[in-house]
């Protein structure tokens, strides 16, 4: 692994959505680490440049490594952070990787409409934003292949008994927008794929489940493994996603998750 000229991503600029935590900057520190030029971009000024800090300390020899603030529920934000792209010579990737699990998210009767509307404005518009200005920006540089990976979730696959309806509906939105963009942008050379995350280890759940065995207990289940997985192991799977490395992989739901989908029972 190296910095810009080398490496599996050498040369790519991309952009990474909540960029300040988590997947996203897993994703960030890996995709510095394989030679990419990175956007990190987050709501947050202070936690970005945290993670801006890590990501220089961890890859010293990287490329460019810079943030910008962007709100993906608002598309004049997207549109500014991929055109901070242009002056590094276009897009190549997106990695449309923000978004919310509301706590106030719950059943049909019970979920607030303003939650819903939040949730989908952010994980559903958001994805749309990035992908739209995306292809704008690769055909803005003649670019005849280009990535976009967006982050949907296992929930997308399988239905949970602990209710979620909002932040389920809008990723499995993700998957059927990811699966349509694959097939109109083909041809074009645009890739487009979905990852689908199983719980992590990250703040988006952990905060959420705070110290409560039960809750926590009712997911690990699930997990054939036995335990959460962590932001990391999404992070590589997003690297390939974005390397040419997947050149014949579109329109995927590219699923990381211990086999959680994939089990009945699972080992005691
Ligand atoms: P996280 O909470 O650690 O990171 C999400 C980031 O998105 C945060 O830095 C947050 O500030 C940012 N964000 C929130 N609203 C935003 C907005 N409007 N605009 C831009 N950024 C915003 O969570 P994570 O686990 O790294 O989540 C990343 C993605 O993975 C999300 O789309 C999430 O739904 C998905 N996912 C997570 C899990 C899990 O168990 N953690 C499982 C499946 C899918």
């Amino acid at each position: 692994m190296a910095s810009s000229g080398r490496g599996r991503l050498a040369d790519k600029n991309a952009v990474i959505t909540g960029a300040a935590g988590g997947i996203g900057l897993e994703t960030s520190i890996l995709f510095a680490k394989e030679g990419a030029n990175v956007l990190m971009t987050d709501i947050a000024q202070e936690a970005l440049d945290k993670a801006a800090a890590k990501v220089k300390q961890l890859v010293p020899d990287a490329g460019r490594v810079e943030t910008k603030l962007c709100d993906v529920s608002k598309e004049a934000d997207v549109q500014a952070a991929v055109e901070h792209l242009d002056s590094w010579g276009g897009l190549d990737v997106i990695f449309n990787n923000a978004g919310i699990m509301h706590g106030r998210d719950d059943d049909a009767i019970n979920t607030p409409e303003q939650i819903w509307d939040l949730t989908h404005n952010i994980n559903v518009k958001g994805v749309w934003y990035g992908s739209k200005h995306a292809v704008l920006a690769l055909r803005r540089h003649g670019k005849t292949k280009g990535s976009v990976v967006n982050t949907a979730s296992v929930v997308a696959l399988v239905g949970s008994a602990t209710p979620q309806l909002a932040y389920t509906a809008s990723k499995g939105a993700v998957l059927a927008m990811t699966r349509e963009l694959a097939i109109v942008h083909a041809r074009e050379g645009f890739r487009f794929n979905s990852l689908c995350p199983a719980p992590l280890n990250t703040p988006l759940l952990q905060d959420w489940l705070g110290d409560d065995q039960a809750k926590r207990h009712r997911r690990e289940v699930h997990l054939p493994t036995g335990r959460f997985g962590e932001a990391v192991e999404q992070a590589h799977a997003v690297v390939f996603l974005a390397s040419d490395e997947s050149s014949f992989v579109n329109g995927t739901d590219f699923v990381v998750d211990g086999g959680m989908t994939k089990a009945y029972v699972t080992p005691e």
